[in-house]
């Protein structure tokens, strides 16, 4: 058993600790919100009322909080981490921030003598739910072996990345290519139908030809297609229009920072940013198909 403190129990947190629990391990849990840690309660989670009251004495500490702004105030704050945790915990960051937090996280940490693993996710809320998430490991080689065995019991699949920030590196390239996949995808959808094409029949062609993607075979945008996609349920999010630009924004921002031109993803985010604009952010991001549309109506979306 390990004793471990979590610290934010939002879509996320909430059900990748229960599994941690599940798995026989102590866990401690934080987050500023009250309700919050009286649900992670009844998951078996010791509920706390600080970050610093969380780590005392644990031998891991996992955070899952929204921004890069968050991680370094939960980390190096008066309350935080750094302040409280004995030395050579084992810290790992889920969340998804952006290539600098995770380079001052590895260097901070490594500073104060903790070990720090960047250890982003994908699969969404049903994968931390079902515990099939991936998750993608960056480090120094023990630590990330020791970060391998505390995530199993949340994981599908754990891939060790490479060095440090290497994991919310590949995280982030992943998802800038599930936004660009989503561009592709909603063009040539609203061009098939345009051209009279049957939806179902252009899916068969595409499915099974050079068109097709996991954003194609999992979110078709139109009604009737894929039983799981958005499309059939008003665009309710499955994969929120607000998280899919933070994470495409972070992967752009990177590749400036890098020198490198994503044309593409550069337009998938402006265009998420457009629902962002119109208070569309909490609909599902395959709603960009919008952005092909003539008159802004969406097959599937009542416009609201
Ligand atoms: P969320 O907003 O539901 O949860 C974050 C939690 O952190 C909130 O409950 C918030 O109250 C808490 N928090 C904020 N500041 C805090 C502080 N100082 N101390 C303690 N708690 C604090 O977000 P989420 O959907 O659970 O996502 C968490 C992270 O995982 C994000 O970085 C997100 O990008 C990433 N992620 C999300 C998904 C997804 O589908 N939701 C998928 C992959 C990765």
């Amino acid at each position: 058993m390990t004793s471990i403190a979590w610290i934010g129990l939002g879509n996320m947190g909430s059900r990748m600790s229960a599994h941690l629990v599940s798995a026989g391990h102590d866990v401690r849990g934080y987050d500023v919100v009250d309700a919050l840690r009286d649900g992670a309660a009844s998951h078996g989670i010791t509920p706390v009322a600080s970050v610093g009251e969380a780590v005392d004495g644990a031998d891991v500490v996992i955070l899952s909080l929204p921004k890069g702004e968050h991680v370094r105030a939960v980390l190096a704050g008066e309350d935080g981490v750094f302040a409280h945790a004995a030395a050579n915990t084992l810290i790992l960051d889920t969340s998804t921030v952006d290539l600098e937090t995770s380079a001052w996280c590895h260097s901070e940490a490594s500073a104060r003598g903790f070990r720090f693993v960047d250890s982003p996710v994908s699969g969404g809320i049903q994968g931390a739910e079902a515990a099939t998430l991936a998750f993608m490991l960056g480090g120094a080689e023990a630590d990330v072996a020791a970060a391998k065995e505390i995530v199993a019991p949340m994981a599908g699949n754990v891939l060790a990345v490479g060095e440090p920030t290497h994991g919310i590196a590949a995280k982030l390239v992943n998802n800038m290519m599930l936004g660009v996949s989503i561009l592709a995808m909603s063009e040539g959808a609203q061009l098939a139908k345009e051209l009279g094409l049957d939806a179902q029949s252009f899916f068969d062609v595409a499915r099974v030809s050079s068109g097709d993607s996991w954003a194609l075979r999992t979110w078709y945008p139109v009604p009737g297609v894929v039983p799981g996609a958005a499309a059939n349920h008003n665009f309710d999010a499955s994969f929120s229009a607000m998280l899919c630009h933070k994470d495409v924004t972070l992967a752009v921002d990177g590749a400036e920072a890098a020198g490198v031109h994503v044309p593409a993803a550069t337009l998938i985010r402006d265009q998420l940013q457009r629902l962002l604009d119109d208070g569309f952010g909490g609909k599902d991001c395959t709603l960009v198909i919008r952005e092909t549309s003539r008159d802004g109506s969406v097959d599937g979306w009542d416009g609201r």
